[in-house]
């Protein structure tokens, strides 16, 4: 077993789903078999253009071939346990995996775009206190078959003339604690042979895994979002524990480094009533954030049960915006959507089987 960013085991994935292949794998079982190599495209061709669910639907290639695949790798799909539609037009689906552990995924729908909020692990190892799949614990990593499949499965759950424009890893769990999946599945996703979707319409969020930011930043061309939430580390130890081991001057030193082309980073920043939406904090974010190309999203809180916290008056949030926006610093208001169906950020939540609401980064 992998360690996780603490250094314990992580639970992994059993699969030999291929939907989690690369052209290159593709290629090496077409040829493994004897066939072609463009049968590996054709393959790609059913799953990522006409997202087929089973191997007898690829009706182009020759039956023993299909036979062959059948007998190695499984494509099966997520399992929908439940969907929830909020007042708002916001979807949540519940998806069941191969071994019965669910995730969520949320389709938000806005006059311009519709994004996804995608998950990458089943529960959370990272503890932020602000944050419902906190409570969850980690159980496991998704496959990169299995995120693959959540952006195909919630496709079929578009509304009428709908359709995605938008990717954000905002869902359960730490991205880039499950950085090799995640980075298969981004590869999936953005490659020509695969989803085809522009990196530019993907969004990786992060606590802070330092070392893992580089590396995303170095082999993809994601957009980057970092939960930042405090502008102290005393403040962001308590919030989000993994401040502990990367601190503040660590992990914006890092940001500042990055080489992001025409990239900005954006910073959220949940705003808690009482506890982190003080003039003194915007002055100390809009100081900590003077050197970098950043914006910041401010994610009123949405409270769930024995949080501990409440969220900031709006007032205080327009507040603390006008205060960001006089220091130069773009500043945006991230409305709640889907609360009344516990899709909002940092409320995805699935316990005992049962969806209770979604993660904040
Ligand atoms: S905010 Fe993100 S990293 Fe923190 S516990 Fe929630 S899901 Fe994990």
């Amino acid at each position: 077993m992998e360690p996780d960013a603490y250094g314990w085991p992580v639970p992994q994935p059993q699969t030999r789903n291929i939907r989690g292949l690369l052209m290159a794998e593709l290629e090496q079982i077409a040829a493994a078999a004897g066939m072609p190599l463009f049968r590996a495209r054709q393959i790609a061709q059913w799953l990522y253009t006409h997202r087929v669910e089973s191997f007898d639907e690829m009706t182009n290639l020759p039956l023993e071939f299909r036979q062959h695949l059948k007998t190695r790798f499984t494509l099966a799909p997520l399992g929908v346990a439940a969907l929830n539609r909020s007042a708002d037009g916001t979807a949540k689906l519940l998806l069941r995996l191969e071994d019965g552990r669910e995730i969520e995924s949320v389709i938000i729908p806005t006059p311009d775009r519709v994004t996804l909020c995608i998950s990458s692990q089943a529960g959370c190892a990272m503890k932020c206190a602000f944050c419902a799949t906190a409570r969850m614990g980690l159980e496991r990593n998704l496959s990169a078959a299995e995120i693959v499949a959540e952006v195909i499965t919630a496709s079929r759950y578009l509304g009428e003339g709908q359709h995605l424009t938008n990717y954000v890893f905002m869902g359960m769990g730490e991205p880039l604690a499950n950085y090799p999946r995640l980075l298969r599945a981004l590869t999936i996703m953005t490659a020509p042979w695969g989803m085809g979707i522009s990196p530019r319409r993907i969004t990786v969020s992060t606590v802070g895994l330092v070392p893992m930011i580089e590396k995303l930043m170095a082999e993809t061309s994601v957009h980057l979002a970092v939960s930042l939430t405090a502008t102290t580390n005393e403040l962001r130890n308590r919030l989000a524990p993994i401040n502990r081991r990367y601190p503040l001057e660590q992990l914006l030193e890092t940001c500042r480094r990055l080489d992001l082309g025409r990239r900005r980073i954006t910073f959220e920043y949940v705003m808690l009533a009482g506890v982190n939406d003080t003039a003194a904090d915007a002055a100390r974010l809009a100081k900590l954030l003077a050197p970098l190309r950043a914006k910041v999203n401010l994610i009123l809180f949405n409270p769930f049960p024995g949080s501990g916290f409440e969220p900031s008056p709006r007032e205080t949030v327009q507040r603390f915006q006008a205060m960001l926006y006089e220091a130069n610093l773009t500043a945006t208001i991230r409305e709640s959507r889907g609360q009344d169906i516990a899709a909002a950020c940092g409320q995805l939540r699935v316990e005992g089987g049962a969806p209770r609401g979604s993660s904040a980064d």
